[in-house]
């Protein structure tokens, strides 16, 4: 059985003349293979079939990266997106793409290899810029990655250039593809992190915290630089114990010397996910509490509860090690003020602060 499981793979028109196509197909032998029309496009009946065990192979003719567009009203962090699949085998409640994607399966843009040149001549373009690249927004990062190979294109592709640096965000544990590269420098490999009992309840399909830590320590050992990411937090009763069940599993497991940036983010979701969450994830906890509407239409906590969470979050964090690049995810001037003490004051100065972590560890 492949890992993810997988029933079928679509290969759309056009995309078998790249090279990637056969690789893959070569990985995951035995999984009944259809080439289907461009035009076949298959829409997902309702947001509640997103045919995870589907895997699409997709000539893919949009720009690979973009900067992420942040969100109206909050402090953003300049990052890019580098769009290299679509949708996830993992099925957390909370996931955005529910709601985002009106077409099913898991995606792989085969051409990724064959635009490399596009995305150089935009960095290029930039030399005095850096350009902080993640491919984690539209998909898992690595979840993929032993079928989609993203990895071997891209991190001596990025690893080579002196503007650039490459996170990979994920909560997979499986890294040991990572580890047959020589190349370790610009790459921040990430893990979204919660609190034990939220990933087991919420992050279906997800390896569990202590698993993503000791994929971590993997990584470490093995000369990777690397990320974490609290988000989303989520505020139900006995958060506090419940979080730092996750520290503890941090303090044993990690070196945070060699922690690049460790970001902070409340629960929120556009209002259509709601109905969305309800009908695919019924046991789901993560409704519960308050939200009020946002700056940018997303639903939020109150600010008071937000700043208690962050305030707590920081302050076990601090305690562990002064200098995590801590920040916070989507959030605004007088949030940072009191959780953190401190405020980038607008996204120019988050991305600022993130750029000189990138120095700090990369040069
Ligand atoms: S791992 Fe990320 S992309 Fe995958 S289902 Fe969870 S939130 Fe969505």
């Amino acid at each position: 059985m492949t890992n993810p499981p997988l029933k079928r793979v679509l290969v759309e028109e056009g995309a078998d003349r790249f090279p990637s196509v056969s690789r893959i197909l070569k990985r995951i032998e035995g999984i009944p293979v259809e080439r289907v029309s461009d035009r076949k496009k298959e829409k997902m009946s309702g947001p509640l079939n997103m045919d995870k065990t589907s895997l699409r192979l997709i000539s893919f003719p949009g720009e690979f990266l973009k900067p992420c567009p942040g969100t109206k009203g909050y402090i953003c962090c300049g990052y890019q997106i580098l769009n290299v699949g679509t949708n996830c085998p993992f099925d957390c409640s909370y996931c955005i793409l529910q709601a985002y994607f009106n077409q099913p399966s898991l995606r792989i843009f085969v051409n990724l290899e064959e635009k490399l040149h596009q995305i150089a001549e935009v960095l290029d373009r930039h030399p005095d810029r850096i350009f902080r690249i993640g491919t984690g927004e539209f998909t898992d990062s690595l979840a993929l990655d032993p079928i989609a190979g993203w990895s071997h294109v891209l991190i001596p592709f990025i690893s080579e250039r002196n503007n650039a640096i490459l996170e990979l965000k994920t909560k997979t544990n499986q890294v040991e593809g990572l580890f047959s590269f020589p190349q370790r420098n610009r790459i921040v490999i990430s893990w979204s992190l919660n609190s034990p009992s939220i990933a087991s309840r919420e992050e279906h399909g997800a390896p569990g915290i202590r698993k993503r830590l000791e994929a971590a320590k993997m990584c470490q050992q093995e000369g990777y630089n690397i990320g974490f990411h609290f988000d989303p937090l989520v505020h139900i009763p006995g958060w506090e114990e419940e979080y730092k069940r996750t520290f503890e599993m941090m303090d044993k497991l990690i070196d945070p010397n060699g922690i690049v940036w460790l970001s902070m983010g409340g629960l929120r979701y556009m209002p259509a996910l709601k109905a969305i969450v309800r009908k695919r994830h019924p046991k789901s906890r993560i409704l519960v509490g308050e939200f009020v509407p946002g700056l940018d239409g997303k639903m939020r906590y109150f600010k008071p509860i937000r700043i208690q969470m962050y305030g707590f979050m920081a302050e076990m964090l601090r305690k562990w090690h002064e200098d995590l690049g801590l920040y916070l995810c989507m959030e605004s001037h007088d949030v940072w003020e009191k959780s953190l003490g401190w405020s980038p004051k607008n996204s120019e100065g988050l991305s600022h602060f993130l750029d000189r972590r990138a120095v700090k560890f990369f040069g």
